[in-house]
């Protein structure tokens, strides 16, 4: 194992921080994976597989089983994990410009476009060296100079040239799910099998440029924008895995998660060696834009109605909202008929506050499609 340290710019005098890396295998030598843990720094789930996964790729790769390399970054944002506020993390937004850590990285489309038009042939195999070598150099040459900016860029760089990025988050309380391109679905289903994921969530383009699809999407970019002329792979094959809720962070769900994501990457060809189960049949998908909020109208005290995982029908009552002054209780239904997966953590909320997301079948949403 090879330790990375790439420092951050000084956010303050005499103060500095550093993205650790950590890469297993040799740089070049065969497919590469990414798998990058906790880019909003307070969901941990991620951060405890990684440490498993250190445990394990370490005696892969003293047994020599890596057929490629595996980059890991164990913690994403040591910007976001330096930030509390009374008491309390605050790892999904940057608290001097108030982004999301995990939106707006680059999209590189136009740009590769650019660099490599001219020499595309009728090899896809040419034509994915020809594009992975310009999405280096169109990262090489772009500038950062405050400490989220770079950290956003030291990232890209590592990942973005990968066959396989795994982006591990959670959510505030929820059954296991994954984001990723709906033209990876095929290719991502045994990950969703193995994961046991209940939910699956595809996009072409979500809107706010998060990273699993900053990786991606390119490759579909510019598929379209070529045509057939010039055969262009799928070569990135990332997706965001959400690794249930903020509070499950336990040993036995972190080991079991490491090892289905270790049998990925034997699936990919990046490990070598017998996967530790068969791949369990995967989760049927649905859209991003058919996964529908479900919004607080007022202030008020919280109770879940319905367990995480249930399969509800339109009109089924899923939350009672309790005015604990007057009394009056309003009952939020299920807008539509679809999984119920994830909702809030807190139990006394404000009024626009996302409780619950359950995710049906029809497409219905447009715009940007991923919570803020
Ligand atoms: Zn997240």
């Amino acid at each position: 194992m090879e330790l990375i340290s790439i420092p951050l710019p000084s956010p303050a005098a005499g103060t500095s921080r550093a993205l650790s890396v950590l890469r297993f295998g040799k740089e070049g030598a065969g497919p590469k994976a990414y798998i990058q843990a906790s880019l909003h720094a307070d969901e941990l789930p991620g951060m405890l597989v990684a440490h498993h996964l250190r445990n394990q790729l370490t005696a892969l790769e003293q047994q020599d089983r890596l057929l490629g390399e595996v980059v890991l970054v164990p913690a994403a944002n040591p910007i976001g994990l330096a930030q509390t506020l009374l008491g309390s993390s605050q790892g999904r937004f940057d608290l001097r410009t108030g982004q999301n850590f995990n939106r707006t990285f680059h999209n590189l489309s136009g740009d590769v476009l650019s660099r490599v038009k001219a020499q595309l042939g009728p090899d896809a195999g040419a034509n994915q060296a020809l594009i992975r070598a310009a999405i280096r150099a169109s990262l090489m040459d772009q500038d950062a100079t405050d400490e989220l900016s770079v950290q956003r860029l030291a990232l890209m760089r590592l990942a973005a040239d990968a066959d396989v990025v795994l982006d591990l988050h959670c959510d505030c309380e929820s059954v296991l799910h994954i984001y990723t391109g709906t033209p990876l679905w095929e290719r991502v289903a045994p990950l969703a099998g193995l994961l046991d994921a209940r939910v699956a969530l595809l996009e072409t383009n979500s809107g706010d440029d998060p990273f699993d699809e900053a990786c991606s999407r390119i490759w579909w970019d510019l598929a379209a924008l070529v045509g057939e002329e010039f055969p262009i792979p799928l070569a990135c094959l990332a997706a965001t895995v959400e690794l249930r809720g903020f509070a499950d962070v336990n040993h036995a769900d972190a080991e079991r998660d490491a090892t289905a994501l270790l049998d990925f990457l034997r699936l990919q060809g990046i490990i070598a060696g017998p996967l530790s189960r068969a791949v369990p049949p995967a989760c049927e998908p649905t859209p991003l834009a058919g996964c529908m909020p479900l919004t607080a109208p007022t202030a008020g005290l919280v109770v879940y109605l319905r367990a995480l995982g249930d399969s509800v029908k339109a009109g089924d009552p899923l939350i009672d909202l309790i005015d604990p002054v007057s009394g009056n209780v309003q009952q939020l239904l299920a807008p539509v008929d679809g999984i119920y997966f994830a909702r809030e953590n807190r139990r006394y909320v404000s009024p626009g506050t996302r409780l619950s997301k359950v995710a049906g079948r029809q497409a219905v949403r447009s715009g940007p499609l991923l919570s803020a």
